[in-house]
């Protein structure tokens, strides 16, 4: 299974689009793949995926930090939808900071350049943080207790 919840392994889902050797067909996709690179800690990626206009506001050095700190456990694809211009991705990342268990719920807007769809911005959900113990499920969903996964 790849990180992004899609059933094929990683090097034929979201890698193809990290390494360049696909473009992303939709702004899921390509959602899917910049979560996977947080994951992957492709930082590189995950700056070249930015809108033009956006890019400059970002650098490899800040996302690493990010990438390093907290760990990402799982992806929900909430919703998707477009309008004339735009596609938009809504959905729930879920990552640990040790025992804290956070959310990046966000609902992403997306862009076509050149041809390929890039990530323009989002507006964020205000999530709850949740502490997780030892011995409660692990929010994974693996079906092990925190302390035998994660924790
Ligand atoms: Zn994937
Ligand atoms: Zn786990």
């Amino acid at each position: 299974m790849c990180f992004c919840g899609h059933a094929q392994p990683f090097e034929q889902c979201c890698q193809l689009f990290i390494s360049g050797q696909q473009y992303p067909d939709t702004a899921e996709q390509l959602m899917r793949s910049r979560y996977s690179a947080y994951r992957m800690k492709e930082a590189n990626y995950i700056v070249q995926t930015y809108a033009q206009e956006k890019r400059n506001e970002h650098s490899e050095e800040e996302i690493l930090l990010f990438a390093n700190q907290v760990e990402f456990i799982n992806l929900e694809i909430v919703d998707t939808g477009k309008d004339h211009r735009f596609q938009y991705v809504e959905f729930k990342a879920s990552y640990l900071e040790g025992q804290q268990l956070s959310m990046l719920h966000e609902r992403s807007r997306f862009i076509k350049e050149d041809g390929h769809w890039m990530y323009l911005d989002g507006e964020l959900y205000p999530c709850e943080e949740k502490k997780v113990s030892r011995n409660d499920p692990c929010p994974c969903l693996s079906g092990k207790k925190f302390k035998k996964c994660h924790g």
